[in-house]
């Protein structure tokens, strides 16, 4: 097995018993990357002088002792989380030389802990999307099928992680973002409770639903990733201060007395009939570990689509105010006057879909239509979150599809804004209720293409879906990823 294939897990044993060194690791990556990214597309930035810098420096933490299990492992960031001295250019022209004077909370943590940062990976512009698509620069491929969407917006994420050129890589989630890449490329990702991880320094899109989270290999290194991000931060004012529990403890096999819920809702019309007999499996498997299968309802799931591109757009549009020429980021210099140049900055700057999102957001909150879009799209999403207190009432767990279909063809979509946002129905729930969900890789299509299974969970039980998810990775007992990328 070369470096590069293994799990973090597997990569924390070799450094400990010395077999292998974090600058070997880290090589292998960036020899990886250098051998598949023309292909992939996922790297927007490869650091590769700092990572080796780093490498060297964990291999010295090593050393002293008293390391953290990411010490030394390579991951890659989404292009949205601040690096500090490292462009972060959220996918977006208007920040395309855009260098950070700080970092992020999370890389921060990842930092301190000694984890290598590999470089940065594409994402759609501001994280609005689900394909990749609508990043400035280029599209991440799925490295299951080249040609087809790895999802998105935190597709540079996924791709990177599923064609083994990091172990692990940060996304953000605020409609789906970490979990519908994660389902479309084989791997897992997962979406922490609202106020769990700091957001100090992620690049905000809507900040009532954005949150941070880890893509990984598997369950075990998902754990391994969230136990290293999460924890309260003064720079948050939305972070919560509580005790983080030590996920990986969660992962224990036999799911004895833990009650599992089908919400009807999420295997209506629209579902694929692969990703259908994909999720049923899962529930096959859940039931023989020893889990209580039981049917619920999450009656307003219809609402969720509208609510969501209300209350995100609105959020949006005031989040991206700042992008005027004045502060940072692009600037059109050609303007005569004042407004022109905060017209032209906009208009050059930002691409279609921002646009689309800044105009449906602006009128969302204008004078006289303040109360029948955003104030009634927020008390719709009170409702949402009754419907998952009433279903947690009855179970501890909720097992879904991610996304409606396994990947599509790059290109087939991005005439249909429309097809895009109805595809994110079975994820954007989550985020409107500010509960735990994850993917967990389920099966795959007849065209080899990954499916993943959703689980969701009460505010704060990462727990549960831990342990959820790795009882279903070990009974499904899916082969060890491995794309044929050519
Ligand atoms: N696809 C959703 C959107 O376009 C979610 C994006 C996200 O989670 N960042 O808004």
């Amino acid at each position: 097995m070369k470096p590069y294939e293994l799990t973090i897990a597997q990569a924390m044993e070799q450094l400990a018993s010395g077999a292998l060194s974090s600058r070997e690791l880290t090589q292998s990556c960036l020899e990886r990357i250098k051998a598949v990214d023309g292909k992939v597309k996922a790297f927007l930035t490869v650091t590769t002088e700092q990572a080796l810098g780093q490498a060297d420096e964990a291999d010295r933490m090593r050393t002293r002792g008293g390391i953290s299990p990411l010490c030394g492992v390579p991951l890659s960031i989404k292009d949205l989380l601040c690096t500090k001295g490292i462009v972060t250019s959220c996918g977006s022209r208007m920040l395309e030389a855009y260098v950070p004077p700080y970092d992020a909370t999370v890389i921060e943590k990842l930092k301190e802990q000694g984890a290598v940062i590999l470089g940065k990976v594409a994402m759609d512009e501001f994280a609005m999307g689900s394909s990749s698509e609508n990043c400035a620069f280029q599209v991440p491929e799925n490295p299951w099928k080249l040609g087809f969407v790895s999802g998105g917006s935190s597709g540079g994420s996924a791709a990177s992680v599923a064609a083994l050129e990091c172990l692990g890589s940060l996304g953000s989630d605020t409609g789906g973002s970490i979990r519908q890449p994660a389902s479309l490329c084989g791997i897992v990702g997962m979406k922490p409770t609202y106020g769990l991880v700091s957001r100090y320094g992620l690049v905000a899109f809507a900040s009532s639903l954005d949150q941070i989270g880890p893509l990984t290999r598997d369950v075990t290194d998902c754990a391994l990733m969230m136990n290293a991000i999460s924890g309260y931060d003064l720079k948050d004012s939305t972070s919560v201060q509580r005790q983080v529990p030590d996920l990986n403890e969660s992962l224990t096999e036999g799911l004895q007395g833990m009650r599992i819920g089908v919400p009807r809702e999420y295997f209506g019309a629209g579902l694929d009939p692969e990703v259908r007999s994909v999720v049923n499996q899962g529930i096959e498997v859940l039931k023989g570990a020893g889990a209580k299968i039981i049917e619920v309802s999450l009656p307003h799931t219809d609402y969720c689509v509208a609510v969501y591109y209300l209350i995100a757009t609105a959020e949006a549009s005031s989040n991206l105010a700042r992008y005027d020429g004045v502060s940072y980021g692009f600037r059109d210099l050609e303007a005569k006057s004042l407004m022109d140049m905060y017209r032209e900055t906009r208009s050059q700057g930002f691409g279609p879909e921002v646009k689309r999102r800044i105009l449906i957001g602006t009128y969302a909150l204008s004078a006289g239509y303040y109360d029948a879009y955003y104030k009634k799209a927020s008390q719709v999403r009170t409702l949402i979150l009754d419907d998952f207190d009433r279903a947690f009432g009855q179970c501890d767990v909720l097992i879904s599809p991610v996304v409606p279909t396994p990947a599509w063809k790059i290109g087939e979509k991005v005439d249909d804004p429309l097809s895009l946002y109805l595809s994110d129905i079975l994820t954007i729930s989550a985020n409107l209720a500010g509960i735990p969900g994850m993917s967990v890789p389920g099966g795959f299509s007849h065209q080899g293409l990954p499916i993943g299974i959703q689980l969701q969970g009460p505010h704060f039980r990462e727990d549960s879906l831990m342990k959820v998810g790795y009882n279903l990775e070990r009974a499904l007992n899916l082969p060890p990823q491995r794309p044929k990328i050519s």
